[in-house]
């Protein structure tokens, strides 16, 4: 579903991803893992076209993400992305916030979006507040709207970034919760996070990168248990 081949990326002078290859199978859950500034981010902002790449092929179902404009926008709508900072609008209601995609960019009939949203809703835990404005909810319940709102685009491909690092500790459980609901019903998903308990019961595989490297890459119970890079041990030893 999603393949990376030889993907480099520069900031100036900055290497920020080097040569990093990568596969994932469709239904696979990939969590990455490594210290702040290695490139976590970047590589999920070239997966979905937010960033260009120097070198190197990226492919989303089928599609090179990079190779044109139209493929750049075929490939952006199989991609959903959920953010640290949840981004919704907040002069728009949640509902708004949900069917503006499908409406606007997809051209879906606001009826049909509107039954999509309340579905979502549903499937996120919050069928009560397809009225309420963001501001009148808690960082959870905004984040699991952030997620109801990519899923309304139908994408093949759910990749998160840091979804519950801006969290009260306890909101993160119930975007968590939400997040293996994905995983279990088959969503292709890459996830940065520093959610160690949800790296080790969910993922399929587990990846370290540090300095813009794929170090280890690595089944959870063995990743967890005998990594093989100094570098991996010393960062699990600070995290773990
Ligand atoms: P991570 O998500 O693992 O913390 P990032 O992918 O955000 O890492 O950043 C990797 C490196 O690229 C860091 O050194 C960061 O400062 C740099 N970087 C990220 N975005 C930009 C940008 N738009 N311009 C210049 N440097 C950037
Ligand atoms: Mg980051």
């Amino acid at each position: 579903m999603i393949e990376l081949k030889g993907v480099s990326k520069n900031f100036g002078p900055l290497e920020v991803l080097r040569d990093v290859s990568l596969t994932v199978a469709a239904g696979e859950v990939v969590v990455v893992i490594g210290p702040s500034g290695s490139g976590k981010s970047t590589l999920l902002r070239t997966i979905n076209g937010l960033e260009t790449i120097r070198a190197g092929e990226i492919t989303v179902d089928g599609i090179s993400v990079h190779s044109s404009p139209h493929n750049l926008h075929k490939a952006r709508q199989l991609t959903g992305m959920v953010f640290q900072q949840f981004n919704l609008f907040n002069h728009k209601n949640v509902i708004d916030n949900i069917t503006m995609g499908p409406i606007h960019v997809q051209g879906m009939a606001r009826t049909d979006a509107e039954a999509a949203a309340r579905q979502l809703l549903q499937r996120v835990g919050l069928p009560e507040k397809a009225s309420a404005f963001p501001s009148r909810l808690s960082g959870g319940q905004q984040q699991r709207v952030a997620i109801a709102r990519a899923l309304a685009m139908r994408p093949k491909v759910m990749l998160f970034d840091e979804p519950t690092s801006a969290l009260d500790p306890e909101m993160i459980a119930e975007v968590l919760d939400v997040m293996k609901g994905l995983a279990g019903d088959g969503m292709t998903m890459i996830v940065v996070t520093h959610e160690m308990g949800f790296a080790r019961e969910v993922a399929d595989r587990v990846i370290f990168m540090d300095e813009g490297l794929i170090v280890e890459e690595a089944v959870p119970a063995d990743f967890f248990t005998a990594p093989k890079n100094e570098r991996t041990k010393l960062f699990l030893s600070k995290v773990l």
